[in-house]
């Protein structure tokens, strides 16, 4: 059994959306991760597909594409986790500091995206709610570190390294066990 096989058999692409933070409502609907959606236009179950954009696929498509990840590497955190201790053939690995940064900065990212949007002004003469101005600023700072992270010089990777070691990512981590990430997560000290 290759691990694509394994893991579409652990888990539904609506189950994995769920874990990653997506809002599904009772009828397997949800905003869609994938363009600017304001309603959700996504049906999720085995497969996903959404009705605004025709982005479609298996959970492993679904997976790769919300985190930006080769299909292969995306099938393997899958397996990490959802495997549990249900798994024997593909046991989860412990995950390097470096590949664990990797991943929290984009759960957070994934995170603010949906604070942004659940807290956007919905018409031009509303004022600027502040937890939507906190969100946005939040966002572009942390997908400015991962950029850096991930496409920056050694130095700049070993800055946030260490920034990271020394605190911030046990708040990062924290704040994504909560569901929601407020400005003194990002911003605090
Ligand atoms: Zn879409």
């Amino acid at each position: 059994m290759s691990i694509y096989e394994h893991v579409k058999g652990l888990v539904t692409t609506r189950e994995a959306a769920e874990h990653y933070a997506l809002k599904v409502n009772r009828n397997g609907m949800a905003c869609c991760p994938f363009h600017d959606d304001h309603h959700p236009s996504m049906k999720l179950d085995e497969r996903f597909h959404c009705f605004g954009c025709g982005a479609d696929g298996d959970v492993v498509d679904f997976t790769a594409r919300l985190f930006d990840m080769a299909p292969y590497y995306a099938a393997e955190k899958l397996a990490e986790d959802f495997g549990g201790t249900r798994t024997i053939v593909y046991p989860p690995k412990p995950r390097s500091p470096e590949k664990e940064i990797h991943d929290v900065l984009l759960e957070m990212e994934l995170l603010l995206r949906k604070q942004k949007r659940m807290t956007a002004p919905t018409d031009r003469d509303t004022p600027i709610p502040k937890e939507y101005a906190d969100s946005c600023l939040m966002y572009d700072y942390i997908v400015y570190q991962a950029d850096l992270f991930s496409g920056g010089t050694l130095l700049e990777k070993q800055a946030i390294i260490d920034r990271m070691s020394s605190g911030t990512l046990d708040r990062y981590k924290a704040a994504l066990q909560k569901g929601e990430i407020r400005f003194d997560d990002v911003f605090g000290n």
